[in-house]
């Protein structure tokens, strides 16, 4: 769900030793800011366009503030190292000053401006692996002023302090609060306080522990670790077959209803500045079919397109001395009118109204590297998982790989339920789980991007179904075609109005060419309709440590968000979190970050239309979202790193096991809701 440049953003802001650069002293040769490769510091830029800014918060850049005190001008506040500064003046921002902490602008500027009134939002504090860590999040009541700069303190028991600057935190030009990336301290912290550069003091308070939950131990002789490596599509087929083989009693597998376009693609070709592309599948017989183009060799000639024996030729039209005359518009618009059935044809960009020259023949191709996959449409499969699987039993559904190229997910979820099956029989705990609670299982909801993934190109994000039209069909663009299948759900949609989505079909989050378009997210949701057991999702995504609710998605104009839940509700998703939380951390430490525990729209961003929202607000089910993949600590370089979407893979296998602790958790989650309250659904 991340975008691979989101994370290499996130630098920690350093205390800096320059000195406020003053705008006269910049002369044009000279550029007014200048930083080591990896010093880093938060920089006011100025930006050629707005839209350079709009590319920046599509990039994840990590935006700071955005400051209107200069008319006309697009300034942007941005956490930046050496290297990203020279990068961002490459593409035409100028630095034009670096923002001094607190600690250095103390002095001259307090005396006349009132003191704004600081409240702790969150103030947490946790160990993994032996090391403390402390994150905080302040608001100030000054939230119009973009320069107010917060300091965080903190003390331990025996009489360590230090502190630390907060960023001011704004999301769709509103206000949200100041906050920083987890802080190392050298043990927990008893008090933490914010000041202000207006003069404001927040009252003195004492850190909770995060997340504050231990899961029951698992008993000895627990088995886990059914993860060797990576695993494609067709992998996770064979896996799904055997587990159902091998605990019959226990599985039954469920073919979605809605089959998949299939790894394919039609066969394209170019010719002259002219876009060749068959209607069917390139594996449908259009693979290796040839166009060329023809001189008649006589005056006078008309414009012809003749189709045999798999060649599609092209004899152009000539004038009076019989030198040919055809351009390239006018065999395009041939080549689609006389073989309807057959071809499309469009000029490539850039190429109207050129004469077409004679030449081919060229060879039409799907471009699919893939040699292993089938090229059918493709039958998505759901485990169900259960003593009893008559829907009498509360549900949870745990799917993933919405997103293709986040091959750490189906790992999680298969690592999940391969658990619950091969512990049923030795562990009582496990027993009492799955005697109570139906679990379902979509290890991949998007099984063709996957393979495009293993085969073709590794960033793939959306499924393989390409809706653009006229010059986006353009081969040229084959890598970002596909719908974004977490775009294309029915509530708080792009075609709702809400922020997050997109009607370009190139763009990483095109949404569809309507509400569930796609078999993809249709599966998703015909599943949990089928099954009104199911009370509880977990959409399983990575990176970058997240675990998040309702609401995903807001309205741009005020920044409206879908409705919040209510009081009781949104203190369960906290409990219930805190619990998975906990779970997750008892494999290697991971403790994903208070900071990025909660509403989607509120820790990551707007994503419109995404399924959580839909089974939330539609079929009344308590719907998570995990990104897999929390940063990692490096002690060497006292810095968060993020993991990626395809790290090595013992980064992905920890990741499997750790969120696989977690969706047990889930299980235990919704058999205590079993146990107290009858099933329903709110
Ligand atoms: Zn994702």
């Amino acid at each position: 769900m991340l975008k691979a440049m989101s994370r290499k953003w996130l630098a920690l802001a350093v205390l800096l030793t320059s000195p406020l650069i003053a705008p006269q002293a910049a002369d044009a040769a000279e550029p007014a800011v200048h930083l080591g490769p990896n010093e880093s510091a938060l920089v006011r830029f100025q930006l050629p366009t707005e839209d350079m800014f709009r590319d920046l918060v599509a990039e994840g850049a990590d935006i700071a503030a955005r400051p209107r005190t200069t008319a006309g001008a697009v300034l942007a506040d941005l956490v930046v190292t050496g290297a990203e500064l020279t990068t961002l003046e490459r593409r035409g921002a100028t630095a034009v000053q670096v923002i001094p902490t607190a600690t250095a602008s103390r002095g001259t500027s307090m005396k006349t401006l009132a003191a704004d009134t600081l409240q702790f939002l969150q103030a947490y504090w946790w160990t993994s692996n032996g090391k403390t860590f402390l994150q905080t999040q302040v608001a100030t009541t000054a939230s119009d002023d973009p320069d107010v700069e917060i300091t965080v303190t903190w003390r331990t028991a025996d009489g360590a302090t230090g502190s630390y600057p907060l960023i001011r935190f704004e999301d769709s030009g509103e206000y949200q609060y100041h906050w920083a990336l987890p802080q190392p301290l050298p043990a927990q912290p008893v008090s933490v306080s914010a000041t202000s550069s207006l003069g404001g003091r927040s009252r003195q308070i004492t850190p909770a522990s995060w997340p504050g939950t231990t899961p029951p131990a698992t008993p000895a002789g627990y088995q886990k670790d059914f993860i060797d490596a990576y695993m494609t599509p067709t992998d996770i087929s064979a896996r799904i077959k055997r587990l159902h083989r091998q605990y019959p009693a226990l599985v039954d597998v469920l073919d979605l209803p809605n089959k998949t376009q299939g790894y394919r693609r039609t066969a394209v070709a170019t010719i002259g500045g002219v876009v060749v592309e068959s209607v069917k599948f390139g594996d449908q017989g259009m693979n290796g079919v040839q166009v060329r183009t023809v001189d008649p060799g006589a005056p006078n000639r008309p414009l012809r397109v003749t189709y045999r024996d798999r060649v599609l030729t092209v004899s152009l039209a000539t004038d009076a001395e019989g030198k040919p005359i055809s351009s390239t518009d006018d065999v395009a618009s041939a080549i689609s009118v006389t073989y309807p059935q057959r071809f499309r044809a469009v000029v490539a960009e850039g190429g109207a109204g050129m004469p077409m020259p004679v030449t081919g023949p060229v060879v039409l191709d799907d471009g699919l590297q893939g040699t292993e996959v089938p090229q059918r449409p493709w039958t998505v499969q759901a485990l169900r998982i259960g003593a009893v699987r008559d829907g009498s039993k509360i549900g949870v559904l745990a799917y993933s790989q919405e997103h293709a190229r986040e091959w750490a997910t189906p790992l999680v979820t298969l690592e999940f339920a391969e658990r619950l099956l091969a512990n049923y029989a030795t562990d009582a705990a496990t027993r009492e789980l799955l005697n109570s609670v139906e679990v379902f299982v979509i290890p991949t909801v998007n099984p063709d991007g996957a393979n495009y993934s293993f085969n073709d190109y590794n960033f793939q994000r959306k499924n393989m179904v390409n809706h653009c039209t006229g010059t986006s069909r353009d081969p040229r663009y084959r890598n970002s075609w596909g719908v974004d299948v977490n775009r294309n759900y029915a509530v708080g949609s792009y075609f709702d109005g809400y922020v997050g989505g997109s009607a370009n079909c190139l763009s990483g989050t095109y949404s569809g060419t309507a509400e569930l378009s796609e078999a993809e997210s249709r599966n998703v949701v015909a599943l949990a309709e089928a099954h009104p057991n199911i009370k509880y999702s977990l959409n399983v995504h990575s990176y970058g440590g997240y675990f998040m609710w309702s609401p995903g998605a807001y309205k741009a104009e005020g920044r409206v968000t879908l409705a919040r839940p209510s009081i009781d509700e949104a203190k369960y998703f906290l409990d219930s979190a805190r619990r998975i939380v906990g779970a997750i951390a008892t494999e290697r430490g991971t403790v994903t970050w208070p900071s990025y525990t909660g509403p989607v729209a509120d820790v990551l961003y707007s994503a419109a239309g995404n399924s959580a929202d839909h089974l939330y607000y539609d079929l009344g089910i308590v719907a998570w979202n995990f990104e897999v993949g929390n940063d990692r600590w490096n002690d060497a370089t006292q810095e968060w790193e993020g993991v990626g979407f395809q790290p090595p893979f013992d980064e992905a296998h920890g990741e499997s096991q750790e969120y696989a602790s977690g969706l047990v958790e889930l299980v235990r989650i919704a058999r205590d809701r079993a146990t107290s309250s009858p099933a329903t659904r709110r």
